[in-house]
């Protein structure tokens, strides 16, 4: 029946998307060696690699983060990038269940230890979920849940503006139009919470969604990204 299946329905690397002949193995080879996981020289806030030996980014030292902490698990490369846009718009939506094994096996330790109640991914606009037919976030977190067994509650968090376009406005600006940009349903009072997403890159996102859990009450506020990109 395998065999069948995989003759109608070949299996595909997640990453590259050529069709992957070995058998027992995830991704291609070559792919393979194109990823890089972040599992040593982080920052132990944000987790964008470091120089060894050092504890924390420069902005990290700089600025007040509203999380506690959180992690990448594969530095954002042009083998991500496309990986993720064959994901996001190509109908590939069964590399979810790579990046959540992804996420599973370089992040559990972690995970384990901030011992979340919940799961909570970055809302996606409505209009815009329409449109893609999915939230990727909510995917992966989804999978991770089911995984680890920890609930991932649906819409906690309803993300109420469109913000794609924030070019026009100021850093200050753009923090308060983002925090705006969430909408809480539910008091969190007390709770540990893991909020998931594809990609960080400037961490606006994330800051403004732990601004907004925190404010409900959240007692404390992980992340875990597939990817972690440089500003
Ligand atoms: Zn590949
Ligand atoms: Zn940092």
């Amino acid at each position: 029946m395998e065999k069948f299946l995989n003759i109608l329905y070949p299996r595909r690397c997640p990453v590259c998307h050529q069709i992957l002949t070995e058998k027992g193995i995830l991704v291609c080879r070559a792919c393979e060696n194109q990823l890089h996981p972040i599992i040593k020289d982080y920052c132990l806030k944000c987790g964008r690699p470091v120089a060894p030996e050092v504890e924390f980014c420069p902005e990290c030292r700089k600025v007040h983060r509203e999380f506690d902490r959180g992690r990448g698990v594969f530095l954002y490369n042009n083998r991500m990038r496309q990986s993720l846009l064959h994901y996001k718009y190509y109908g590939s939506r069964e590399y979810g269940e790579y990046y959540a094994a992804s996420i599973c096996r370089y992040m559990e330790r972690d995970i384990r230890a901030w011992n979340p109640d919940v799961i909570i991914p970055v809302p996606m606009y409505p209009r815009k979920q329409r449109e893609r037919g999915f939230n990727q976030a909510a995917d992966i977190a989804d999978r991770v849940g089911r995984n680890l067994k920890i609930p991932v509650p649906d819409q906690i968090i309803r993300k109420t503006k469109n913000t794609r376009s924030q070019k026009k406005l100021s850093a200050a600006e753009r923090k308060q139009n983002l925090r705006e940009a969430f909408q809480i349903t539910e008091r969190m009072d007390g709770l540990s919470i893991l909020v998931m997403d594809d990609v960080y890159t400037t961490g606006s996102t994330i800051e403004a969604m732990a601004h907004v859990l925190k404010g409900a009450g959240a007692e404390r506020v992980f992340f875990v990204t597939l990817c972690m990109g440089w500003i």
